[in-house]
């Protein structure tokens, strides 16, 4: 089930699935989901370490098996 990072210019393999919700302003960062959702971002491991959440928003990362530290 890989999938491309979905950053322009990206071709990594994405591992993390990024996804907002606006109504709470909450960016919720995981481990890539098995299923395609059109309101969630995939991102790479450099892009997802690399993410921050907008200003004023909130954001969860949660525990994936393969990150160190
Ligand atoms: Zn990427």
């Amino acid at each position: 089930m890989n999938r491309p990072c979905q950053k322009p210019g990206c071709s990594r393999d994405a591992t993390a699935t990024l996804t907002l919700d606006y109504a709470a302003k909450v960016a919720v960062l995981g481990p890539l989901s098995p299923v395609t959702d059109p309101t969630a971002l995939d991102l790479c491991v450099p892009h997802a370490t690399a993410f921050s959440a907008p200003q004023g928003w909130k954001l969860v990362r949660y525990r994936e098996r393969n990150e160190g530290g």
